[in-house]
C-alpha cells in the first residue's frame, strides 16, 4: 500500500496555529500575532477550572484546605500572563509602534518609537527614510 504525501500549504499552518497576520499601523509591516484579545473567554475559564480542581486535587495533603481556594489563584496567573502576551505582541518589531501606548498617550507612544528608531538603526522603517 502506498501513500502519498503532499506538501502542507502555510496557509494551513497559519490557521492550526491561531496566529493572526496583522500589519502595522505605522510603517505597515506584517507580522503575526498570537493573542487576539487581552480577555478571557469561556473556554480559558473552564480550562482554568480544570487546571485548579487538578492542582487542588494533587497538592491537598500539602496544602490541605488552601486547595479550594485556588481558582482565583490561577485565573490571576493566566489572566496576567495573556496580557502580557498581548502587549508583548502588540509592539511592532520594526519601528517600536505601540498602538496601547498611543490610544493612552499620543507624545508617549511618538518617544517610544524615536528611541526604538535610535536605538536601531538597522530597522526597516530607519533604512526606507534614510533612502529617501
Ligand atoms: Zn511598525
Amino acid at each position: 500500500m502506498r501513500v502519498e504525501y503532499r506538501p502542507i500549504s502555510t496557509e494551513i499552518i497559519q490557521a492550526k496555529s491561531r496566529k493572526q497576520m496583522v500589519y502595522c499601523a505605522l510603517c505597515s509591516h506584517p507580522r503575526q500575532q498570537w493573542v487576539s484579545s487581552p480577555h478571557l473567554s469561556t473556554r480559558h475559564h473552564l480550562q482554568i477550572i480544570i487546571l485548579a480542581v487538578f492542582l487542588g486535587w494533587s497538592l491537598f495533603s500539602i496544602i490541605g484546605e488552601v486547595a479550594y481556594f485556588l481558582y482565583p489563584f490561577c485565573w490571576m496567573i493566566v489572566d496576567f500572563s495573556r496580557k502580557i502576551i498581548f502587549r508583548k505582541d502588540m509592539i511592532c518589531p520594526e519601528c517600536g509602534f505601540d498602538a496601547v501606548h498611543y490610544v493612552r498617550d499620543v507624545r508617549k507612544a511618538r518617544g517610544l518609537v524615536k528611541k526604538h528608531l535610535d536605538e536601531n538603526p538597522q530597522s526597516l522603517v530607519f533604512r526606507k527614510k534614510t533612502l529617501r
